[in-house]
């Protein structure tokens, strides 16, 4: 269920070990809600093991070794990736559908999968204890062994009370739109960090997509503080953009994304076991979500495809899953909840402008060894999964 990252990645492996997988997404196409573009070393090195990067990387992208940013009139690189141990040491920036095009299309090789978009799972099927299928708004019912919920941070398994939740918390929110390129910079992510702004830019070639991070709760005061209010906003933030009010014409160009950080703290029930952000929603920070998502589909292949191939219940694996993946989601979280805290809050909440670099970023910029400890967690992640579900004859 759903066609993100997890769910694509998942019907992948499942019919490359030989299931017969239903992939329900309820969007007609991948343009929807905009949720990042970046694909790490992690995620490259498992489509390296499925003998898939070479395809991947012949779809236009981005290279992004490090990050720029600006604080306080100053600039400087932050996390290094130059250093990490994989075949494709980058940050790959494809934009979100062109990947999940790709997955598609790879999957689409393997003659067990079937991608359904344009239609929602509406409600999942009991059997006593047991999750038994899933309900179609079409009306369509779907008889299934496991239901891998797949869709997002408001998937059904929450919105049903299917299974239990933990929220963490998030201080912000984000604007996120576009602004045409008038000006040649160097670096394909660049972050500008002013009392109580932030502006994130994504090089995509023709524009930038940008991120104006703000105090969660705030769109609709900052909607109602109008157009002329937001764009001195964002050229207070960032002067190298120059005069952007020819650019940013309606506040209706500011689309909002709500931040969540949080995760369920049982993963399955008989018959269903969720993966990706349905288990554990991510905030933005460090761009892993996607590959969290990745990882999670790899974790689960691994565990239940070769059985499920072979008609086996997997009920009693569920478990296995969820602990190989819960520590490193646990981990990830804790930090991002530190940084959002400890670093994103009080910038947001800062009214005098920076007069110099704070410390711990002076520490990064003096010791380049340090930039590489952020660079590889990013990367890599935390235990990484290596594929080894089976590629059926
Ligand atoms: C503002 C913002 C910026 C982000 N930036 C980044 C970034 O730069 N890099 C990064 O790695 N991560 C980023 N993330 C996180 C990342 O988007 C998610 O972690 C990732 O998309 C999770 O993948 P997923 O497949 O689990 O879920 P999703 O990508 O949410 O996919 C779920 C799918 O399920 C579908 N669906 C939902 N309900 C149903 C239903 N009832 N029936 C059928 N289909 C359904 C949805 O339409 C969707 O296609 C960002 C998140 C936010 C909020």
């Amino acid at each position: 269920m759903g066609a993100g990252p997890a769910g694509l990645m998942a019907g992948l492996l499942f019919a490359r070990a030989g299931c017969s997988v239903r992939v329900v997404e309820k969007h007609g196409d991948f343009l929807h809600d905009f949720r990042g573009d970046t694909v790490h070393p992690s995620t490259m090195d498992v489509l390296g093991e499925l003998g898939l990067r070479e395809r991947f990387l012949e779809r236009p992208h981005q290279r992004l070794s490090r990050a720029e940013l600006r604080i306080g009139g100053r600039e400087m690189s932050v996390g290094d990736l130059s250093h990490v141990r994989s075949a494709t040491p980058f940050i790959a920036m494809m934009p979100q559908w062109d990947f999940l095009d790709f997955l598609r299309e790879e999957a689409s090789r393997y003659p067990g999968f079937r991608l359904t978009m344009g239609s929602s799972v509406r409600s999942l099927e009991e059997a006593g204890e047991r999750i038994a299928g899933a309900r179609l708004d079409s009306g369509e019912r779907i008889r299934t062994r496991l239901v891998l919920a797949a869709d997002g941070r408001r998937s059904i398994v929450r919105v049903d009370e299917l299974l239990p939740v933990k929220d963490l918390g998030s201080p912000i929110d984000v604007f996120w739109f576009e602004l045409p390129k008038r000006t040649q910079e160097e670096g394909t992510l660049r972050i500008a960090v002013e009392a109580g702004r932030i502006l994130v830019r994504v090089d995509r070639g023709e524009y930038w997509q940008c991120a104006f991070v703000f105090p969660k709760g705030q769109a609709a005061a900052l909607k109602r503080a109008g157009l002329p209010a937001m764009v001195a906003a964002i050229e207070q933030t960032e002067p190298r953009l120059g005069t952007i009010a020819g650019d940013l014409r309606s506040l209706d160009d500011l689309h909002l994304l709500e931040v969540s950080l949080d995760r369920l703290t049982r993963w399955h029930r008989p018959g269903l076991l969720a993966i990706g952000d349905a288990a554990h929603a991510m905030s933005p920070m460090g761009g892993i979500g996607i590959n969290l998502a990745i990882q999670d589909a790899v974790a689960a292949a691994n565990v239940l495809a070769e059985p499920l191939a072979r008609g086996r219940s997997v009920d009693h694996l569920l478990g296995k899953v969820q602990r190989r993946r819960q520590r490193s989601t646990q981990l990830i979280q804790a930090v991002q909840k530190i940084a959002q805290d400890r670093v994103l809050a009080p910038v947001l909440q800062r009214r005098g402008a920076y007069q110099g670099v704070p410390l711990p970023l002076l520490l990064l910029q003096r010791f380049p060894a340090l930039r590489r400890v952020p660079g590889r967690a990013i990367a890599m992640g935390i235990r990484r999964e290596q594929v080894t579900s089976p590629l059926a004859a």
